[in-house]
């Protein structure tokens, strides 16, 4: 997955763009200067996993639980795991932000680290890249730009993959669990019950996460021009 170029849709236009790109683009097509509501422009972006990320504009008066909230929908929630941000050096549990810190309380440049579920943990890397303005929005966190599903596998027939097979995962590794749903049905795994749906997000594939809460699969017909 290493040598995939990371590119990433915009939300607003459609726009296909690199991750570095993509910055450049919001800011200066999508977010102006001078009127509407004060915002920080961030990215977030799995700690181990930068194939998946995703640029936010997030109201300055929001907090970070609205941030928390956001993430759990898009990418994480699987079974009411707790989360917690944290500063970007290790300090496993101590130092850890109010989820009422406001989001304002963060210099362009400032990094946290995200972790949700502190037993099987995904642990995310969230950057403050910039602050500007945007038209007044109902939720205080806009998804501006995410990134492509990365390609991945199956192992029997190199299709897109559709499938996880957590028996296969116990027993070969989880590199050998990824199938296409017809390899997937008459692949040796006796019981076929154990088995999660592939995500575009960093915690796919982990505990039971399904990606049920997740409604923003990027879909260019949605795009107003
Ligand atoms: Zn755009
Ligand atoms: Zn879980
Ligand atoms: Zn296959
Ligand atoms: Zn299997």
């Amino acid at each position: 997955m290493n040598n995939q170029v990371m590119t990433g849709n915009c939300f607003l236009c459609g726009e296909e763009l690199t991750k570095i790109k993509m910055k450049n683009h919001v800011l200066k097509s999508h977010l102006s200067a001078q009127k509407g509501e004060k915002v920080l422009l961030i990215k977030v972006e799995g700690a181990y996993q930068k194939e998946y990320w995703l640029l936010l504009d997030i109201a300055f008066n929001a907090k970070l639980v609205d941030l928390d909230d956001f993430l759990r929908q898009i990418w994480l929630e699987c079974c009411g795991h707790m989360s917690g941000f944290f500063p970007p050096v290790d300090s496993w549990g101590r130092d850890e932000f109010a989820m009422n810190t406001k989001i304002k309380a963060f210099a362009n440049g400032a990094k946290l680290l995200y972790r949700y579920d502190f037993g099987s943990t995904t642990t995310l890397m969230v950057t403050v890249l910039d602050d500007s303005m945007r038209p007044p929005q109902k939720d205080a966190v806009r998804l501006l730009a995410r990134n492509v599903p990365p390609d991945i596998k199956c192992v029997k027939c190199g299709k897109p993959a559709e499938c996880f097979c957590t028996e296969c995962d116990c027993e070969h590794g989880s590199e050998n669990a990824y199938y296409c749903e017809e390899c997937y049905e008459i692949h040796d795994c006796p019981d076929k019950e154990y088995t999660l749906p592939i995500t575009n997000s960093p915690r796919t594939c982990v505990c039971g996460y399904d990606g049920e809460l997740d409604i923003w699969k990027f879909d260019p017909a949605k795009i107003k021009r």
